[in-house]
């Protein structure tokens, strides 16, 4: 049988299992999901005719609170992949402590061939047919790849159109004029900003001494080129679905966004005003960007990018995981052997749904925050959480990967335990 995601994902808490202490009860219940459901979506295209389209949500654990986790768009969107999603989110927020179990979704489409209309209708009708599986106690939705504001606004109105009520704490990363959080939408490569600088001090390399290769520009990799950038950062590389550039005296992301956002496409260019001339750089692979001979590598893109087959490639001496499992568990090993520091996933990128989580009390109170308040909690708590799993590593003298386990685990394994274990029910 070949091998999923899933079982991919599951051997990262095997591997921390071993030093954690919970019971047999609470490890058996998060080896599997809680909940699965795949739903068809019919929709009316613009030129009349019909089309079914394939969505999922998957609520892995909500022991610590109602599931948590956005929804993906994207030709290669499968069960699989959604239940792994849903599985990483579990531990993140427990990492974070944030009172939420994981979840997540996705439809099997590719948005850039649906108009804005059609995208509309398959959004709102991804919420018809997977309504009664959520709700702001039982499980939140969010944005990921290829979704944004717009679209988890038309989820919420569609929500709030079938409970008839308002509803916004279904759903986070909502415009602001719907409920949405001052922040969100560079939370992610705020959080994950923070936790760079926070390790490579670790390690005395300073920003100006550190060279960054990017693997995807979207809302999480370009925001953190820009946050890199500005703090002395030289970014060198950065790509898209379509490819990369690079440029060895360092790009200025600022205009590569204006470019990108002007002409949809990726040029290495310098903008005064509307004006961008074209700068000295090369165009790369995506493949060619994850071996550069840089310091720090970032995929920010999708899944099972740096994998058995190019590990060996990879130069870079520290790897941030902004996107999610971009890294596969055999690859792990051989990044471990050539000494390549590696910061997992459910740490780097938990800036996220720690504003999310923000959004979601601010919306439950009515009452809403100044961006500075914001971003001082979401220091604090990526700070926090951080230090721990550093020392945790240090303790244990175990990859951050597993540490970061370890401890979403611990928190797990109280929640379960708390409910009632095999134990309890012995011994009364
Ligand atoms: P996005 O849709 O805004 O951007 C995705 C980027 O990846 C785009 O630039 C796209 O062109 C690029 N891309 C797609 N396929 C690629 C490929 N094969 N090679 C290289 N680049 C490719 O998505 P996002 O929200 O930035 O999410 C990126 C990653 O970060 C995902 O793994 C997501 O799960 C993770 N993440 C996002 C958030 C968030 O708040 N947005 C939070 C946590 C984790």
């Amino acid at each position: 049988m070949s091998k999923t995601l899933f079982d991919d994902a599951s051997k990262r808490l095997e591997k921390a299992l071993k030093y954690v202490s919970i019971s047999e009860d609470a490890s058996a219940r998060l080896k599997h999901p809680k909940a699965s459901l795949t739903v068809s979506i019919p929709v009316r295209m613009d030129d009349g005719s019909l089309r079914i389209f394939q969505g999922y949500r998957v609520r892995y654990d909500d022991t610590r609170g109602p599931g948590k986790g956005g929804v993906r768009y994207h030709p290669d969107v499968c069960l699989d992949e959604v239940q792994s999603l849903a599985f990483w989110m579990t531990f993140k927020c427990a990492l974070l402590k944030l009172p939420f179990g994981g979840a997540k979704g996705g439809i099997t489409v590719n948005p850039k061939e649906l108009s804005k209309h059609e995208l509309e209708r398959l959004s709102r009708g991804y919420i018809e047919a997977i309504a009664d599986f959520i709700g702001p106690d039982v499980d939140i939705l969010a944005p990921d790849v290829y979704t944004n504001a717009m679209i988890m606004g038309w989820m919420m109105d569609q929500y709030s159109i079938i409970e008839r009520k308002i509803s916004p704490a279904v759903v986070t990363g909502k415009p602001i004029t719907m409920g949405g959080s001052l922040g969100r939408e560079t939370a992610t490569a705020t959080g994950a900003f923070y936790v760079m600088n926070t390790i490579l001090s670790k390690f005395n390399q300073t920003p100006e001494k550190t060279t960054i290769a990017i693997q995807g520009f979207g809302n999480a990799g370009a925001y953190l080129a820009d946050l890199l950038a500005n703090a002395g950062y030289k970014v060198v590389a950065v790509s898209d679905s379509q490819g990369g550039i690079y440029a060895k005296q360092g790009l200025d992301i600022p205009s590569i966004r204006h470019y990108k956002q002007e002409y949809r496409g990726m040029k290495a260019v310098y903008c005064e005003n509307s004006v961008c001339n074209i700068v000295e750089h090369n165009c790369i692979t995506n493949e060619e960007l994850l071996s550069l001979d840089v310091d720090v590598l970032i995929p920010a893109a999708l899944e099972n990018q740096i994998t058995e087959n190019n590990a060996h490639n990879i130069k870079a001496k520290y790897i941030f995981e902004v996107a999610n499992g971009p890294i596969t568990s055999g690859a792990d090993e051989i990044l471990e052997s050539k000494g390549i520091y590696v910061i997992p996933d459910i740490l780097v990128n938990a800036g996220g749904v720690t504003v999310s989580y923000f959004e979601w009390v601010q919306n439950r109170n009515g009452f809403y925050w100044e961006l500075t308040e914001i971003n001082q909690k979401l220091k604090q708590k990526m700070l926090e959480e951080t230090e721990k799993v550093w020392a945790i590593s240090q303790e244990y003298n175990v990859s951050m990967r597993t540490a970061a386990y370890i401890h979403g685990l611990n928190r797990l394994g109280e929640a379960l335990d708390a409910k009632g274990t095999r134990d309890y029910y012995l011994n009364n």
